[in-house]
């Protein structure tokens, strides 16, 4: 599932895109459309992604495409992990 996108123009008008991929497992990846770029990430999704299209594509800015943002589907993950971990300890 995607949680976001980011998508930035470089100094030859070429569109990159670079998306937050969220897998099984509360794992998430950063992958690149423009390249083979791809990386897991435990935090700060979107620092990884736009610091790949900013050095990687020469992307001079980028905007954000899903109004959810990283941190808080993080915040949401880590919630669930909290309560999962709660409920388990309690048994
Ligand atoms: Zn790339």
């Amino acid at each position: 599932m995607i949680t976001s996108r980011f998508t930035g123009t470089d100094s030859n008008g070429h569109s990159h895109t670079a998306v937050i991929v969220s897998r099984g497992d509360n794992q998430r990846y950063v992958e690149c459309h423009s390249c083979d770029y791809q990386r897991r990430v435990s935090w700060d999704a979107r620092g990884t992604a736009e610091s790949h299209l900013w050095s990687e594509h020469n992307v001079s800015g980028t905007h954000r495409q899903l109004a959810l943002g990283p941190f808080i589907a993080a915040g949401f993950g880590l919630l669930l992990v909290l309560f999962l971990m709660s409920k388990t300890h309690a048994l």
